[in-house]
């Protein structure tokens, strides 16, 4: 029987992408595969992953990627899944790193295998990494990781601290009745070894989709975080994705970042295309829409792969709604398919 999800109420009508002509950042999910199971995310380990021999190759995306930057990408987040699973994940950050039109590479962890390749990382060329982390106490992160070993991701993060990216950040989605009571904490944590703290709310993608009813909104979490922040409308960093940030009460050089995909909506002049581990080209993460781009990629020519982004494009929809998703086809959004 499929789950109707609920309408969000608090979502403003769709936001006209306006002017917005071609993708400029991207967000590659270099494998679906993951090594924790958020109960947000996913209902279990075992949910299944996009067959082998249907994931692109390293060569396929090398060539996608050179596709991207002809078609007008600019910006590359690895992501994914979680990409410190993929064997080829240093060759492909090299690889992008080295291209001179690129303006900003970034990568999202959950920081499981941070410790030993942080440092590698570092010397290919990775500027920025934002490391997922929802609790600072042991039970809790096990709980909401479904097994996660707390004590590994803080190794990682303290080799991501040591490696000298240009930006480390910290990506905690807010589960009431779970972590809502540890924002202040994960903050001053995070500031202490100078990382960005950023609050997310959970979205209706994925296993977020029967998880409404915890969510907290951005109001609330800014309203627990008041003692810390200064007076200021949180404001977004131009060309830097969704995030709206408030700086410290006494430390204008810290911020904290909030990223309310459920009760704000952010889709005009949205940029942002999304190439799963099989290659499809997505244009939202919030719609089933996509277009293959594997075997443009199999070909070697960014003209064909440009072909197939521009196609993809031509489907971005005009702002971002979860309205009318099943269970079926919110399992199908999984932000772990698509890139997170
Ligand atoms: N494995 C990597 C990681 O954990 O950072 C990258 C992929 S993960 C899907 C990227 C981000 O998406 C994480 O910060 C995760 O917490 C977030 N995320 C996943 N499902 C979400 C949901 N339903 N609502 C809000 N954030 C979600």
């Amino acid at each position: 029987m499929p789950l109707k999800l609920p309408l969000l109420p608090s979502v403003a009508p769709a936001t006209p992408r306006a002017e917005v002509v071609s993708p400029r950042s991207v967000r590659l999910s270099l494998t679906d595969r993951c090594d924790l199971a958020c109960v947000y995310c996913r209902p279990h380990r075992h949910d299944g992953y996009v067959d082998a021999e249907k994931r692109l190759d390293l060569a396929s995306w090398t060539a996608m990627i050179d596709g991207l930057v002809h078609a007008g990408v600019r910006r590359v987040r690895i992501t994914g899944g979680e990409p410190l699973l993929h064997p080829g994940v240093v060759d492909v950050v090299r690889r992008i790193a080295s291209l001179p039109l690129v303006e900003d590479l970034a990568l999202t962890t959950n920081a499981t295998r941070l410790a030993e390749l942080a440092a590698p990382l570092r010397a290919a060329g990775l500027r920025r990494i934002t490391i997922s982390l929802d609790s600072l106490e042991a039970d809790r992160f096990w709980r909401l990781t479904r097994g996660g070993r707390l004590a590994r991701v803080l190794a990682g993060v303290d080799a991501a601290c040591a490696a000298g990216f240009d930006e480390v950040k910290l990506n905690t989605v807010v589960v009431r009745g779970e972590n809502d009571g540890e924002l202040g904490a994960i903050a001053e944590w995070a500031w202490a070894r100078g990382i960005v703290p950023r609050f997310l709310e959970v979205m209706a993608v994925g296993e977020g989709a029967k998880m409404q009813d915890r969510v907290v909104a951005g109001v609330e979490m800014r309203a627990a975080l008041a003692h810390l922040l200064a007076d200021d409308t949180p404001a977004r960093d131009p060309d830097r994705g969704p995030a709206k940030y408030i700086r410290a009460r006494h430390d204008a050089r810290k911020r904290i970042g909030f990223i309310t995909g459920t009760s704000d909506t952010y889709c005009a002049g949205c940029d942002r295309l999304r190439v799963a581990s099989d290659g499809t080209l997505r244009p939202c993460l919030a719609t089933e829409d996509g277009v293959p781009g594997e075997a443009a990629a199999r070909t070697g020519d960014p003209a064909a792969v440009a072909a197939a982004v521009a196609a993809a494009w031509s489907q971005k929809p005009d702002g971002r709604t979860f309205k009318g998703c099943t269970e079926e086809s919110a399992a199908r959004v999984s932000i772990r398919a698509i890139g997170g």
